[in-house]
């Protein structure tokens, strides 16, 4: 049955002009070191205004080019541990020799410029997301892996870079193997291939969409008062 003006009453225009979609997703989004996902990432965001890149802490040093509150919230350990203290962040785990958080604050800001949060994070601190989607209310989750398409070109890319000590990149590598055999705790995963940014980028876009499209009960508190309709089924 086509819908009517009728059926819609008043509403119909309403609904026409109204984005039903309340942006409420904290899209979390893993991969191996080298896997090229900071790339895709900036690309994703770069292409939609809607997503906003959290902006993690870490008590890493800055690479060359990097910026203090634009790449990392760069901290000493006594200020990141400060920062755990008083119940600051959202997740935060150890990568390495150094440690690497969500500030909560950057997920409120996110809201309240009314985006959906991304978030480059290690598999650890994803997990936790997963595991307490409460503190997320009334955002969700969902968790995105980035496959490279070899251990080969992983360390390839990675002594490409030459950010790391020769100990620190073959930490990179091990830890690279073991965050791969977590994909299952992961909702979707992505293909990086070499040249392959586009296409992995239009596949995450294919994942937000689908996710934006979910029916939940907060687009049923949206939807009903246009449908003028009331209560639950
Ligand atoms: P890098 O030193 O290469 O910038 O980051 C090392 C790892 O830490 C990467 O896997 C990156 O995704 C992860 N990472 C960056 N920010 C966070 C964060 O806020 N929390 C967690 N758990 N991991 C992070």
């Amino acid at each position: 049955m086509i819908p009517t003006d009728a059926m819609f009453g008043h509403n119909r225009k309403k609904m026409a002009n109204t984005h039903l979609y309340k942006p409420n997703l904290v899209i979390v989004i893993s991969g191996p070191s080298g896997s090229g996902k900071s790339t895709v990432i900036d690309a994703l965001c770069k292409a939609d205004p809607t997503l906003k890149l959290s902006v993690s802490a870490t008590t890493r040093n800055p690479r060359r080019g990097e910026v203090d509150g634009v790449n990392y919230h760069f901290l000493s350990k006594a200020e990141f541990e400060a920062h755990i203290q008083q119940g600051s962040f959202l997740e935060w785990a150890a990568y390495g020799d150094n440690l690497y958080g969500t500030l909560k604050s950057e997920i409120v800001a996110a809201r309240e410029a009314g985006k959906d949060a991304v978030l480059e994070i290690e598999v650890k601190g994803s997990l936790q997301i997963r595991d307490h989607a409460r503190d997320l209310a009334p955002a969700r989750s969902l968790l995105i892996f980035i496959v490279p398409p070899s251990f080969a070109t992983l360390e390839k890319r990675l002594r490409r870079r030459q950010t790391e000590s020769e100990k620190e990149l073959r930490q990179r590598l091990d830890i690279a193997k073991s965050e791969v055999l977590q994909i299952r705790h992961y909702d979707y995963w992505v293909h990086n291939p070499e040249k392959g940014i586009a296409q992995a980028v239009k596949q995450i876009q294919a994942i937000i969409a689908a996710e934006r499209s979910r029916i939940d009960d907060k687009l049923i508190e949206t939807i009903n008062p246009l449908l003028g309709v009331e209560g639950v089924d």
